[in-house]
């Protein structure tokens, strides 16, 4: 019999240029991630998130088979769903508000990938928020398909802070059976191009992490994928994401009673939709618990407005069961305060 998967498993390897990367932090840094901590624990809401995920484009080249995506848009482009890029003045006036108020840190992504948008809008995003005293983090996922010359340029030269790039396999067959549409062979050639770019062009305030996500095909390769990129990433990592658990073994896994009941998220971000809708976390694949537009809305109303308030009261009061957003969300047993 097989071994089941151990969800709480995060091997994590840190070395590569990760000291100068630290040397390049922003003043400020240190107390931007004291509070990202803290303010969960200390029930702090401030006057705007922390961090902001913008959707800078729900499109996707991949259909990865573990993706919440993927499943969404099996049957065609479901009710609700925009599919389409984010109008960058949503972006500059959100980011705009957000930095005198309290914003710290921005992700390029959610239910797509972002490289799609192209190297000259990518950079124009990314340099704008590097270039605000208050913005400290800036971060990005993608499946690097699209990570060419061009692009890798562009991220360094804008200034973005750190690379996160999702290969999942060291294998090219589980690879690409995982990420349906990649071809392994680019991918590798793609990530190593960025990573020598990043060394010689001495851009080290971009850090770069290869992440591995657990499942069922790729369990027993975590060691080979370590061994793989140790020699040139900053960061490796293989864990278990709440989008991937599979459907059976997700159920067994959200309704265990050891696990804590607690999430951090209200305190800490919301996400702009690819339409400029808001969510409030990661959790609202289906874009149920919608907060207002980042167009039309002060995004400070919307934190500290009565839908977020009744969210962080469910949970600090022990009733993030009674929500249906959380209930179908693993993230409310595995981010303990
Ligand atoms: S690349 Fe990302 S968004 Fe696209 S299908 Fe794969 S996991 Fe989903
Ligand atoms: S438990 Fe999940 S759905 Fe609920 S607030 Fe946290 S991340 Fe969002």
């Amino acid at each position: 019999m097989k071994p089941p998967i151990n969800h709480n498993e995060r091997v994590v390897f840190q070395g590569g240029m990760l000291d100068l990367w630290k040397e390049r932090r922003k003043p400020g840094y240190a107390a931007y991630r004291r509070a990202w901590n803290n303010n969960p624990r200390n029930e702090v809401v401030g006057d705007f998130p922390i961090h902001l995920d913008f959707e800078i484009t729900s499109r996707c080249n991949l259909k990865c088979t573990f993706c919440m995506r993927t499943g969404l848009l099996k049957g065609g482009v479901p009710k609700g769903f925009f599919l389409g890029d984010l109008n960058p003045k949503v972006y500059f006036k959100a980011v705009g508000e957000g930095e005198t108020k309290g914003l710290r840190s921005i992700k390029y992504n959610f239910l797509g990938e972002p490289l799609l948008v192209g190297h000259e809008r990518l950079y124009d995003y990314i340099h704008y928020a590097t270039s605000l005293d208050g913005i400290m983090d800036t971060m990005m996922n993608t499946n690097g398909c699209l990570l060419n010359h061009d692009m890798s340029k562009a991220i360094l030269e804008a200034g973005l802070d750190k690379l996160i790039i999702s290969m999942d396999s060291p294998v090219k067959k589980t690879y690409e059976g995982i990420r349906v549409g990649a071809t392994f062979e680019e991918v590798v050639g793609n990530v190593r191009h960025f990573i020598e770019l990043r060394n010689s062009g001495k851009f080290f305030k971009t850090s770069v992490r290869l992440q591995l996500t657990v499942i069922e095909d790729n369990k027993y390769q975590v060691g080979d994928f370590m061994k793989m990129w140790k020699p040139y990433a900053d960061e490796v990592t293989a864990n278990v994401a709440c989008a991937i658990i599979e459907n059976e073994d997700r159920e067994t896994f959200i309704n265990d009673p050891n696990r804590l009941m607690s999430c951090p998220a209200p305190w800490q971000r919301m996400i702009v939709l690819a339409d400029g809708r808001i969510v409030p976390c990661c959790g609202d694949h289906h874009h149920t618990y919608i907060l207002g537009h980042a167009m039309t809305d002060s995004l400070e109303d919307i934190w500290k407005g009565k839908k977020m308030k009744a969210l962080r009261t469910a949970i600090s009061s022990g009733k993030i069961d009674e929500v249906p957003l959380c209930q179908i969300c693993s993230g409310r047993r595995m981010r303990p305060i």
